[in-house]
């Protein structure tokens, strides 16, 4: 969004071009995905603030956030999945009738806060590629640019986040938070502060921060779908476009729906720091300390995406402490969603304007316009797209492009899912993950139904 426009519609295509392989041959490889080395502007650059965020919005006047009105549609909890924006179900049945979910079962989760899959299933194999497991999925993004700093800061917004957000801005730089929902909603006033006054990006962390493999599809869906959706509400109309796991616990079925149903590009990290546990004794500001020292003083290739969390005042801390090595070893400090060439969202146009997203897509409490209400009635989709929620999210991009064309592959089998998750769980934030090899893992770009899409939808919906 901050680039020049050609630049843009050459990175939008190439991405879908990517989006369009993976998808249709959910292909596996355990090479890192890496933002395309293409070009993105440091924050210091003058396009960067007069295209930022500005005051657009896609036209629609939204609840004020913070307001009975704008929380009232949410669920307070685990989202009930008999209760789902049936755009949303229908979505995700198009793309597993498509054959583009992978058929696998929810993991359980081990003691030592491993996955555990049933039938014999290795969580390495390429038909699980569980992230947990340093299993990386092509289309993930897992280092930024080379020399790049790509800053993202998990589980807010909460108290704790506001001594982040100060420094951020005093020292004029931008960071993308990766928010859960639940938070979100108890804390509107931290959430309008990164976004608003800060001009940060807003990142999708699901709703209630639960290990998303041991989630049934209709679960994942709920997990992802109400975190974008109240994002959106709060934004202006914006839908995110990276997401990340908590605990980095993903695997091909889970990053299938984010990608497939959401349009949601998964974001992981190559360093961390275990800064989630400085509060519980798993490791210590030294050592966390220590550890950002060496990475900072390190190779430039590839580019840094640290996790890091804005969960306590410590590891607020933390990041703080270190802050001076990063202009001190010369990275460029970049937002991990900015760095990526096409920017945090999924629906703003190069010059900062934002494309309304068809009312119905975001399901029954997408606004609070007339056109929302009519589908909030019916509970139809008014515009006729294959795959729902995410077709028209990214018809919205292509329009504002004028390039992405493509033809959906998604030959498949048609199979279903069943599953059975193991409970639900929700903790409000944090990545108390216990040990175990968990990391990362990542995703994917824009799916073959989206594009599929575009041929039913296409610029009409827009014009
Ligand atoms: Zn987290």
């Amino acid at each position: 969004m901050v680039s020049p426009t050609l630049s843009f519609i050459y990175t939008v295509a190439t991405f879908s071009l990517l989006g369009a392989t993976s998808a249709a041959s959910v292909h596996i490889e355990t090479v890192n995905k890496r933002f395309a080395d293409t070009w993105y502007h440091s924050d210091d650059h003058p396009a960067y603030s007069l295209f930022r965020r500005q005051e657009q919005t896609d036209g629609v006047t939204y609840p004020d956030v913070g307001s009975d009105e704008w929380s009232s549609a949410f669920p307070p909890a685990s989202p009930d999945t008999d209760d789902l924006p049936q755009v949303w179900v229908d979505a995700l049945n198009a793309a597993v009738s498509a054959g583009t979910i992978p058929d696998i079962p929810p993991s359980t989760m081990g003691g030592n806060g491993n996955p555990v899959y049933p039938d014999g299933l290795s969580p390495t194999s390429s038909e699980v590629c569980s992230a947990t497991y340093q299993c990386r999925i092509s289309g993930e993004i897992w280092d930024a640019p080379d020399g790049v700093f790509g800053a993202g800061f998990d589980d807010g917004p909460l108290p704790t986040s506001t001594k982040l957000y100060n420094f951020l801005h005093e020292n004029n730089v931008h960071a993308t938070h990766f928010m859960i929902g639940v938070n979100i909603l108890e804390n509107p006033d931290v959430f309008t502060h990164a976004f608003e006054t800060n001009g940060d990006d807003i990142a999708v962390h699901t709703w209630t921060h639960p290990y998303m493999t041991t989630k049934t599809n209709l679960e994942v869906v709920g997990e992802l779908g109400w975190t974008m959706q109240l994002i959106h509400n709060s934004t202006g109309g914006r839908l995110p476009r990276y997401w990340r796991p908590p605990y980095g616990d993903s695997d091909t079925r889970v990053s299938a729906i984010a990608r497939e149903v959401f349009g949601l590009t998964t974001i992981v990290w190559n360093h961390d720091t275990d800064d989630w546990s400085l509060t519980t004794g798993g490791t210590t500001s030294s050592k966390v300390h220590s550890q950002l020292s060496k990475w900072l003083s390190g190779p430039k290739s590839p580019g840094l995406i640290i996790l890091e969390h804005e969960l306590s005042d410590m590891s607020v801390q933390a990041f703080i402490d270190a802050y001076p090595l990063i202009g001190q070893n010369n990275w460029d400090f970049v937002s991990v969603a900015e760095a990526s060439g096409v920017g945090a969202w999924q629906n703003v146009n190069s010059d900062g304007s934002v494309n309304r997203v068809p009312s119905p897509v975001l399901g029954a409490n997408a606004s609070a316009n007339g056109a929302t209400s009519s589908a909030k009635k019916t509970g139809v989709a008014a515009v006729s797209v294959t795959s729902g929620v995410l077709s028209s999210m990214t018809a919205t991009n292509s329009a504002a492009t004028g390039d992405v064309t493509g033809t959906s592959a998604g030959s498949g089998n048609g199979s279903s899912q069943s599953a059975s998750a193991t409970g639900s769980g929700v903790p409000k934030l944090k990545d108390t993950q216990t040990g175990g090899a968990r990391r990362l893992l990542a995703m994917p770009a824009w799916p073959t139904s989206i594009l599929s899409a575009l041929a039913v939808v296409g610029a009409a919906v827009f014009a």
